[in-house]
């Protein structure tokens, strides 16, 4: 088989020319925990060592929901705190970032704090304060017009059939166009296929860090993740949910439910608060009847219905032995409710939900 008929293989060597090609660049690997970003991360440092240049800056970063799966969660806090290790006896200078969203954007700030109901298809409000504006604003941070993103984005499985189509172009160079700053995205499986990917996470060694078989068992039932960089070609998020333990966006969550036969018996009470809340939110009793804008519709939850949100989390904390909303965050949520009610009592609600 020629060399480049490996997906793998083929893939390397893309990175590893693009290595050469950048050399000056700041190389940032965004890592979700995911599969996609696993395999990308083991290309970038399979391709890195054979390169042999020193790339003068690289950063992995994470960006920290607040409300990942507790099960993904503990397995990508263990992966991080082994890898910065790893890195070092490597003598890999690559720096470890964990990204936040800002209080006001995170999860139960916006649902309990400002009342908003919990996301749908029609309404995802999730995605971009929770993980994509942190990665960009990190990455204007940096020098975006000498930085390289490295994501696991796949082209999709139609395109995929038609690798002629692919090689005719170099899909694994896009460029990211934001308003802080365009910067170049480089995609090591954009090419791969999902048993591909799966080939390379099994197939490649490095890091050592990376639980193959842990990072399978986080997959049943769960087919993709959310994006943190909003590419043009990357899958809306929750197309195939693999992320936060509150996510209403799919109607089942089918990797909960999987994860719960495969012995995850913790994440029980989690699971069953978040079809409680899926289902808290239809309920019109539960919502002031305009919108924040003061169109018809219903609008944000009461604060009554706030504060039964509240009681219900800080029983699941209880029972899990968990911190769900931290201090910071209830404090916001506390100002938050006095403007509400200021403003409903003195004018009609302002902004929108
Ligand atoms: S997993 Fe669900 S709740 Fe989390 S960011 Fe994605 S759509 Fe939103």
């Amino acid at each position: 088989m020629l060399l480049m008929d490996d997906p793998v293989l083929r893939s390397i060597e893309m990175t590893t020319e693009a290595i050469r090609a950048r050399s000056t660049a700041h190389w940032i690997i965004a890592f979700s925990g995911g599969k996609d970003s696993s395999a990308a991360l083991k290309i970038f440092l399979a391709a890195y060592r054979r390169a042999k240049v020193n790339l003068s800056r690289m950063t992995l970063i994470y960006c920290d929901t607040g409300v990942e799966n507790p099960v993904l969660d503990a397995y990508v806090k263990a992966f991080l705190q082994k890898v910065r290790q790893e890195f070092v006896e490597l003598g890999l200078s690559i720096n470890i970032e964990l990204l936040k969203a800002p209080i006001p954007d995170r999860f139960f700030v916006r649902i309990i704090g400002r009342g908003y109901p919990p996301p749908t298809n029609s309404f995802r409000w999730c995605t971009t304060g929770l993980r994509i504006k942190p990665v960009s604003e990190f990455i204007a941070k940096q020098n975006p017009d000498n930085t390289v993103v490295v994501l696991g984005l796949r082209q999709s499985e139609s395109r995929q059939r038609d690798r002629a189509l692919a090689l005719s172009s170099n899909l694994y160079w896009q460029k990211q166009r934001e308003g802080k700053g365009d910067y170049d995205l480089f995609l090591p499986v954009v090419e791969m296929s999902v048993p591909e990917v799966w080939d390379t996470i099994f197939g490649l060694s490095l890091p050592n860090a990376l639980d193959k078989s842990d990072l399978e068992t986080l997959y049943r039932g769960a087919s993709g993740e959310c994006p943190v960089i909003k590419a043009p070609t990357a899958p809306p998020c929750a197309s195939g949910r693999f992320g936060c333990w509150t996510c209403t966006v799919v109607r089942k969550d089918k990797s909960a439910n999987e994860l719960i036969k495969s012995g995850h018996f913790q994440l029980r009470p989690f699971l069953a608060f978040r079809d409680w809340l899926a289902e808290f939110r239809n309920d019109p009793a539960n919502r002031w009847h305009t919108r924040r804008n003061g169109s018809a519709g219903l609008g944000p939850f009461t604060i009554k219905a706030r504060r039964e949100i509240l009681r219900r989390v800080d029983a699941l904390e209880d029972l899990t032995a968990t911190t769900i909303i931290d201090v910071e965050e209830r404090g916001v949520i506390a100002a938050l409710w006095t403007m509400d009610n200021f403003a409903r009592l003195a004018f009609r609600p302002q902004g929108n939900c």
